[in-house]
Formats: C-alpha cells, sequence, structure tokens
C-alpha cells in the first residue's frame, strides 16, 4: 500500500551536478555500481552499529547482505540492502541536496571539461569529487529508490529521471533497508554503456571496484520466460 505522491525540487546546485553528470562524457560509466555498493555496506556498517547499540532496536539483522537483482526484460538493476534505511526526512536532505563544500568548484570545473569535450579531465574531476548516488544517472534515465530505516513503521519511495524534479511517496510495506533500481538507458558500447543486466557484467565490476566490501554480495538475474 502507497500513499500520495508528492513532487519537488532539487536544491539548485544539486540540479546543475545531476545535469553534469547525466551528460557527461565521463568515461568509466562502469563506477556507478561502486558507488551503490559502498553506500549499501556503510547502510550495514551502520546497523550493526546501532544494534549493537540499541539493543531494544527493532531491526534484523539476522542476514546483513546486499544483492543485485536484475530484471532483463524490463532493462532494471535494482541494488539492495537490509541495512539502516532511511527516514523521509534523511531522503530529503541526503539524496535531494549535495551539502558537500566545493559543488560549485567541482561543476565549473566539470562544464569546462565537458564543453572542451576532454574525457579524461572529467573522468578525473568525477573521480576525486566522487558524485556518489547521482552517478547511477550516468547509466539510467530513471531510478527508483525504496527505503524503510530500521525500527521505523513506515518507507518512502523516490523517484527522478535526474532532472529537475524528484517524487516522494509514502510506502506501508517497505522492507527494511534500502533498494535502488535503475531503469537503465540503453546499451551503447561506444559509450561505455555495458549491459547491467548481465551476470557475468555484474560480477566483473563488483570485482574490479568492490572487492574489498565486508560484506556478501549476492547477484539474482531473473531471466526471461523462455
Ligand atoms: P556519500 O556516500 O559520499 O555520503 P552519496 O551520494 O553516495 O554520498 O550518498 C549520500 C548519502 O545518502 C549517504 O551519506 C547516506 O547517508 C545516504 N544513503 C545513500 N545510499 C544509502 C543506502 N543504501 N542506505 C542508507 N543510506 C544511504
Ligand atoms: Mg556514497
Amino acid at each position: 500500500m502507497t500513499g500520495t505522491v508528492e513532487t519537488f525540487e532539487f536544491q539548485s546546485e544539486s540540479r546543475q551536478l545531476l545535469q553534469l553528470v547525466v551528460h557527461s562524457i565521463y568515461s568509466e560509466k562502469d563506477i556507478f555500481l561502486r558507488e551503490l555498493v559502498s553506500n549499501a555496506s556503510d547502510a550495514l556498517d551502520k546497523l550493526r552499529l546501532e544494534s549493537l547499540r540499541d539493543s531494544g532496536l527493532d531491526a534484523d539483522t539476522s542476514d546483513l547482505h546486499i544483492s543485485l537483482e536484475t530484471d532483463t526484460a524490463e532493462r532494471t538493476l535494482t541494488v539492495r540492502d537490509n541495512g539502516i534505511g532511511m527516514t523521509r526526512d534523511d531522503v530529503v536532505e541526503l539524496i535531494g541536496t549535495i551539502a558537500k563544500s566545493g559543488t560549485a568548484e567541482f561543476a565549473r570545473k566539470l562544464k569546462e571539461a565537458n564543453d572542451a569535450k576532454d574525457a579524461a579531465v572529467s573522468t578525473d574531476l568525477i573521480g576525486s569529487f566522487g558524485v556518489g548516488f547521482y552517478s547511477s544517472f550516468m547509466v539510467a534515465d530513471r531510478v527508483t529508490l525504496v527505503t524503510r530505516r530500521a525500527g521505523e513503521k513506515e518507507g518512502t519511495r523516490w523517484e527522478s529521471e535526474g532532472e529537475g524534479t524528484y517524487r516522494l511517496q509514502p510506502v506501508e510495506d517497505a522492507p527494511q533497508g534500502t533498494a535502488v533500481t535503475l531503469h537503465l538507458k540503453p546499451v551503447d558500447e561506444e559509450d561505455n554503456l555495458h549491459d547491467y543486466t548481465a551476470e557475468h557484467t555484474l560480477r566483473s565490476i563488483v570485482r574490479r571496484h568492490s572487492d574489498f566490501i565486508p560484506w556478501p554480495i549476492r547477484t539474482e538475474v531473473e531471466r526471461e520466460e523462455d
């Protein structure tokens, strides 16, 4: 069961950064997965810590893990964790805003690199600044995030095309933790957009970029019916 959908505008620095990321000539698009897996891993760390500190926390810590779920028919990839999750206020604050200092300066340099079609500089900039969650929009034209904070009843669904706005909706039956679903852009090898619904592609990116993650990372591929 879900509630009313409300539309919000990204804070202007976030909007600017998103535009640059969406239209980036950044060559290493695969790193979006490292960013999402790293956020999931942080969320599992936080839940473990909080459950040790607060024995009354109503949370399930029995099988903490990350899963990568794909749907080839829908062309989606979901990165799911059963970690700490986010409240609605967390989502607005953490996902709708870029609080990092130096964002304006970073955006200016990135725009210069993009305008000059300088993929190497653009790659260095994004790599060193770290666009985190927003890197999803390099490979997806729509991103849906469903999350529920451990110990809370109600969950939140966030969705955006990475343009000016995002939508929020209360969700009654969200599992604990966070699921980020990427509605993938078409595969374009020339543009370094690989097939992120293919298990071997995901496995190899995880091996290359997320080898040090201390939590289990499971891959579940939904195959089309023959
Ligand atoms: P960073 O990880 O550097 O803080 P991100 O853009 O990757 O920047 O994420 C922003 C924030 O959103 C995180 O700091 C975290 O608070 C929240 N967040 C993102 N993904 C998750 C997740 N899977 N579970 C819980 N919180 C998350
Ligand atoms: Mg991060």
